[in-house]
């Protein structure tokens, strides 16, 4: 007897969600969010220009957003025409801003008269977290794709050293390449270990070549990739130290997600 009545009381608790169940599976209103509305943003003019919350860090006027990654003195590179060109004599630049994750808008150029080979051909790179003055941080590498072999990691738009991109994207060199990236920061618990890491999405002219890509720690030239605990960081541009020609960039914005 006892033991009945949670019975009967069950029963009665199933009969009721079943009802409700099938109340919910006939009205299509039941699977509508209509909360919280997502924020109105303006997309720019055109496909590149930057929508109304990007911050922009680069609009072909100049550099007043960027400082010498070594030193933090103002930024050196040379602003032209409406592009910026790398000056390899002063070093990396950095935002002055640090974000954690993002969605960023860049376009790069190597020069028409490009010379050199595999890795010294138009090489540059974005650190997407910026953790350190020299090449610290997480690098998806820049430079001449186009015809021009290297290891495939070390291409263009790898992870470098990581993970080389889906397909071979590049345009011939003296054309403008646009990057379009998503950077999910890695995230560290108290004690510096990892809690999850970092990914990153990359468009290379308008085509998928990292697909959520998840990256095993900041970029090294020698050795295997580690992670060192950082909240946020500046993005950087490299002055690599080959010497072909110097590549330019335009027109870079971001959308910090948090
Ligand atoms: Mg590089």
């Amino acid at each position: 007897m006892t033991r009945s009545i949670p019975k009967v009381l069950a029963l009665s608790a199933l009969a009721i969600a079943a009802t409700s169940t099938a109340s919910a599976q006939d009205d299509p209103k039941a699977t509508e969010k209509w909360e919280p509305v997502p924020k109105v943003v303006t997309p720019g003019s055109k496909d590149s220009a930057p929508p109304s919350d990007a911050v922009v860090l680069f609009d072909g006027r100049d550099l007043a957003g960027w400082e010498m990654s070594k030193d933090h003195s103002p930024a050196r590179w040379k602003v032209h025409d409406g592009i910026v060109t790398v000056d390899k004599t002063t070093g990396n630049i950095q935002t002055k801003q640090r974000f954690r994750d993002y969605q960023l808008h860049l376009e790069w150029q190597i020069p028409k008269n490009i010379t050199g080979e595999g890795q010294g051909r138009g090489n540059s790179g974005v650190f997407l977290a910026s953790t350190g003055p020299g090449d610290e941080g997480y690098e998806l590498q820049i430079m001449d794709s186009f015809e021009n072999k290297t290891y495939v990691n070390g291409q263009a738009a790898s992870v470098y050293k990581q993970t080389a991109p889906l397909v071979n994207a590049a345009r011939r060199p003296g054309d403008w390449q646009t990057y379009d990236i998503v950077w999910t920061a890695p995230v560290f618990a108290a004690d510096g270990s990892v809690k999850s890491p970092a990914y990153v999405t990359v468009f290379h002219n308008g085509v998928l070549v990292q697909n959520h890509t998840e990256l095993t720690g900041e970029t090294f030239y020698i050795g295997k990739p580690k992670y060192k605990a950082y909240t946020d960081a500046p993005i950087k541009l490299q002055a690599h130290g080959d010497h072909s020609e110097p590549l330019s960039f335009r027109n870079i914005w971001v959308r910090p997600l948090n």
